[in-house]
């Protein structure tokens, strides 16, 4: 067990050291206000506390940003600070991906290999999950975004054509250099799912290397990471988006992309007692027998992102290697905890309601709707 808590070092201290940590950070949090921005919209600018090496997982990540007046948009590059990679520790390790399309039960489809090569940290920032506000209130991140270092290879994800290589992409502007998706590559790839077409996003590129009407297959190189658009740390901002290739049709990467092997993801409805979800809702969660949070996730926030047509999902944390976990979060003034457990290469499926508490169990059977061949087909 010490074993898998030094693997997950940027969150999974030793005991002893959790109090002078807990210090450090709040001396480092009180006085690292920084400017972020990464969001693939109209920049707002906005001051938030940004985490940093040993905050990640701590409760103390949240930004208070809702204090700051309001300024006015501005399109203007500004400066995105990301967490340093002791964050996501640059020694840490996953076990090689499943193979892809990978998928456990029918309404499952990681369908994606990692657009990063397993020889780099290829998986998703734990503090710019898909969901979240970072960067101003009322704007979502729409994708996920994984650390790499300027001039790392960057990968289809899956088989398709490049449908879009430029600045613009989110101006509908070629060659806006001021478009925070800086340069992009989107791929239109050669599989939907339930009649929908799918494309993935590439953005922050140093470097452009595909081109439009190229067809190109899993693994082969777009282009190179870096700091282009809305950001300043170099990293890779990557979205999966459904029926229509735009900003409003993204889902969460992490229900898309393959797990390492052994390891699982945990997927979660939880909803108030008007039925409705909770978000932006804190919930803990740590491996057992742990004192110490693995993560702290966030539900998603309200705006342009959208829950899995099968789980409607308003949380997912992927990547956790199988075994007891437990949640922790309060709810009305309550701290509740639950246990459950993580299968390789599964989804474990959860809701919490305001009547019932927390329960682990399969989805709703899909309604007709939802079967192939009768979904709505966006062109
Ligand atoms: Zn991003």
């Amino acid at each position: 067990m010490k074993e898998f808590l030094s693997m997950e070092s940027g969150s999974s201290l030793p005991y002893y050291n959790s109090k002078l940590l807990h210090l450090k950070i709040l001396l480092i949090v009180s006085i690292l206000v920084l400017l972020v921005s990464c969001a693939p919209s109209i920049p707002t600018i906005e001051t938030v506390l940004t985490p940093t090496a040993v905050i990640a997982g701590e409760t103390a990540t949240e930004p208070p940003v809702q204090s700051e007046p309001q300024p006015k948009p501005t399109i203007a590059p500004f400066r995105f600070v990301l967490p340093t990679p002791g964050a996501e520790p640059i020694s840490g390790w996953r076990p090689p991906l499943y193979p892809v399309p990978w998928a456990v039960s029918t309404y499952d489809h990681f369908y994606f290999a990692r657009p990063i090569a397993a020889d780099n940290v290829n998986w998703p920032l734990a503090d710019y999950r898909y969901g979240g506000v970072f960067f101003a209130p009322n704007i979502v991140h729409t994708g996920v975004d994984i650390d790499a270092d300027e001039g790392t290879p960057i990968l289809a994800a899956g088989a398709g054509t490049v449908v879009s290589a430029d600045w613009g992409l989110y101006t509908e502007a070629p060659g806006n250099q001021r478009d925070p998706y800086g340069q992009a590559v989107v791929l239109r790839h050669d599989f939907g799912y339930k009649g929908q077409t799918l494309y993935t996003v590439y953005a922050h590129m140093s470097k452009i290397i595909a081109v439009v009407g190229q067809h190109v297959e899993t693994g082969d190189v777009l282009g190179l990471v870096g700091a282009t658009g809305a950001t300043t740390g170099p990293h890779l901002h990557f979205e999966v988006r459904l029926g229509e290739n735009t900003f409003y049709r993204t889902y969460n990467p992490e229900l898309w992309m393959a797990p390492p092997q052994g390891w699982g993801i945990l997927v979660g409805r939880l909803t108030d007692e008007d039925k409705n979800l909770l978000h932006q809702f804190t919930v803990e969660v740590r491996p057992m027998p742990s004192e110490v949070p693995l993560r702290t996730v966030k539900t998603y926030a309200e705006g342009a992102v959208n829950s899995d047509l099968y789980y409607k999902e308003n949380l997912v944390l992927s990547d956790l290697p199988a075994g007891l976990y437990k949640l922790t979060f309060q709810y009305k003034d309550k701290w509740l905890q639950y246990w459950l457990d993580i299968y390789p290469g599964q989804v474990t499926y959860f809701t919490f309601t305001d009547k019932d508490g927390l329960k682990v169990a399969a989805p709703p059977v899909p309604t007709l709707d939802f079967l192939p061949g009768t979904a709505t087909v966006t062109p």
